[in-house]
């Protein structure tokens, strides 16, 4: 069903299943979208595949759908996180919006010496990354963390997924081509501290990489680096 409505609901999917929406997705659905008993729409979890759903009922505060059959089985995105410095707050909706599109499966916020704010939303960045997967028709949303220090990202970091650091000028590596689990780290708008540069390669799972000779906005970075990441990999 091209340019179908998707919706991401928690309950389990199965054919016969009932699932009843949230209040913002009735209003969603019988209010912005016009849509009203018998309609087609495709649910997903991200655990059980996408199915097509037809509504049975649009109400003020909720709507009643019945699960049809499955039309996609489940399957992962790339093995890919992003750990990005927080931004002002439009610009870390865009990362989140944008990350989620390309198929980040985690979105980590690090708090930095130079970061724009140490305050971020977590259900207002959650809704964000749930519109755009359903938007983008990826299968999951991906994991929204809390907020952590660059220190105890590093500290804690999984020694097996190799962490690109995005560092403008100073890196001649331009990305190379990767696989498997893997990360990108941006900074914020005022770049790295000179400690914290220090810190990143002190670490021998985080590989510095350019991003190409001009200096870019850390949205950019962030949407670029992504791009580049899984550039070998067609899931
Ligand atoms: N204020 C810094 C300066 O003027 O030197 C620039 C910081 S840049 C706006 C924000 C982040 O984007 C950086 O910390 C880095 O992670 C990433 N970035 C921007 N351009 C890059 C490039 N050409 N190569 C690698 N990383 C880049």
């Amino acid at each position: 069903m091209p340019g179908s409505i998707r919706l991401h609901v928690d309950a389990a999917l199965a054919e016969g299943a009932s699932i009843i929406t949230t209040p913002a997705q009735a209003h969603y659905l019988g209010t912005v979208m016009r849509r009203g008993a018998g309609d087609e729409i495709l649910l997903f979890n991200g655990r059980d595949g996408e199915f097509s759903a037809h509504i049975e009922t649009v109400g003020r505060g909720l709507a009643t759908l019945r699960v049809r059959q499955q039309t996609r089985v489940q399957a992962d995105g790339p093995d890919l996180w992003l750990a990005f410095a927080l931004l002002k707050r439009d610009a870390t909706d865009l990362v989140v919006q944008k990350a989620t599109e390309l198929g980040a499966a985690e979105l980590r916020p690090v708090i930095t010496a130079r970061a724009n704010t140490h305050r971020m939303n977590a259900d207002r960045l959650t809704a964000i990354a749930v519109e755009a997967a359903e938007q983008s028709e990826r299968l999951t949303v991906p994991l929204m963390l809390p907020a952590q220090p660059l220190a105890s990202l590093l500290t804690t970091w999984p020694r097996e997924r190799r962490l690109f650091a995005a560092i403008e000028r100073s890196t001649p590596q331009a990305m190379p081509s990767a696989r498997g689990p893997r990360a990108l780290l941006v900074g914020p708008e005022g770049g790295f501290a000179p400690a914290e540069l220090d810190l990143l390669r002190a670490h021998s799972f985080v590989t510095p990489v350019s991003l190409g000779p001009r200096v870019l906005r850390a949205e950019t970075a962030c949407i670029a680096g992504l791009a580049l990441l899984q550039a070998g990999d067609c899931r």
